[in-house]
C-alpha cells in the first residue's frame, strides 16, 4: 500500500509532468472511484500538485482541485504524444485526462480502493482532508508537536500510534516498522512508558527513513509503481519483510493492530 513516500514520489513526477498543462478532455471509465463530473474540467490548466499524508492533489486553475487516495493499488501512467496505454493497462484505467500536447495521463487501480473526487473550492477540499493528522514531512511536524501527539495516545502501543492517520499523517505499515527499528524501540511499547530520549530517538528515526525512502522513490514490495517505473527502498529494509535484522537475529513476526509486524527483541526494547 502506498505510504507516504510512495505519494510524495508520484508528486514530484506529476509536477515536472503535468502542470502547466491544459487539459483537452477527461475520460471517466470507473464512476465508482472517479467523480462524474470530472470531464467538466476540460481547458483548465494545472497549475500545481500538492499532497497531504498519502492524498494527492491536483490543483486547476480556478479553484478546481482533483483529489487523489491512491488506496492499495492505485499508480499512474503517463504517455507521450501519440501513445495510448496498452490494452493491458486499459482494463485498470479508472480516469484518463488528455492534454493539449497530445499526452496522457491515467489514474489506474487494480483493486479499486482508490478514489478521485473533484472539489470546487479550496475550503470544501480542506474540509476533505481535516481528519488527516499533521503531514510527517511538513515543516510544523516538529519533536514538539510528536511529543505532544503522542500524549493524546498515552494508553495506545507506539506502533498503533505511527500508524493512527488521524493522528499523523503518511505512516503505514512499512514505515512504521522501519521507524522503529532504527529507534530500537519495541513496536509493543505503550506509549506512556517510552522516555523523553526515545522519542527523540523515534523522530529522528521517522525523518530518516521517510527521507531516504523518498529519496529511493518509494518501497516496491509487492504493487507500488511510481510513473517511472518501480521504487527502490526495498533494498533498504531492515525488518519490514526480512528473516533477520541487520545485526543476525531472527526476527520475531507478530500481528500488531492488525498487521504483520516484525521487530527485532534483541535490538528493539
Ligand atoms: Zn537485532
Amino acid at each position: 500500500m502506498p505510504e507516504l513516500p510512495e505519494a510524495e514520489t508520484i508528486v514530484q513526477q506529476l509536477r515536472r509532468k503535468v502542470v502547466g498543462k491544459a487539459i483537452a478532455s477527461v475520460v471517466v471509465r470507473d464512476r465508482k472511484i472517479a467523480d462524474a463530473r470530472l470531464p467538466g474540467i476540460k481547458s483548465a490548466k494545472i497549475s500545481g500538485v500538492s499532497r497531504k499524508g498519502k492524498a494527492i492533489i491536483l490543483e486547476l486553475e480556478k479553484e478546481r482541485f482533483v483529489l487523489i487516495r491512491l488506496g492499495m493499488t492505485g499508480h499512474f501512467h503517463y504517455y507521450l504524444k501519440g501513445a495510448a496505454s496498452p490494452a493491458e493497462e486499459q482494463k485498470y484505467e479508472v480516469v484518463a485526462f488528455s492534454f493539449h500536447d497530445g499526452s496522457l495521463l491515467s489514474y489506474n487501480d487494480i483493486r479499486r480502493f482508490g478514489r478521485v473526487q473533484l472539489f470546487l473550492s479550496k475550503e470544501t477540499v480542506r474540509k476533505a482532508l481535516a481528519k488527516l493528522g499533521i503531514d510527517v514531512l511538513s515543516s510544523a511536524f516538529t519533536l514538539a508537536v510528536f511529543r505532544k501527539l503522542l500524549e493524546k495516545r498515552n494508553k495506545t502501543t507506539i506502533k498503533m500510534a505511527l500508524m493512527d492517520q488521524a493522528l499523523l499523517s503518511g505512516i503505514g505499515n512499512i514505515y512504521a516498522q522501519e521507524a522503529l527499528y532504527r529507534a530500537r524501540i519495541d513496536p509493543r511499547r505503550k506509549i506512556s512508558t517510552l522516555s523523553a530520549a526515545e522519542v527523540k530517538k523515534l523522530y529522528a528515526a521517522i525523518i530518516g527513513v521517510l527521507r531516504l525512502a523518498v529519496k529511493k522513490h518509494g518501497t516496491t514490495v509487492e504493487n507500488y509503481v511510481h510513473i517511472e517505473g518501480s521504487g527502490g527502498f526495498q533494498h533498504y529494509l531492515q525488518v519490514y519483510q526480512r528473516e533477520k535484522c541487520p545485526k543476525g537475529h531472527p526476527l520475531k513476526k507478530e500481528y500488531i493492530g492488525g498487521r504483520g509486524t516484525s521487530y527485532c527483541t534483541t535490538c528493539q526494547r
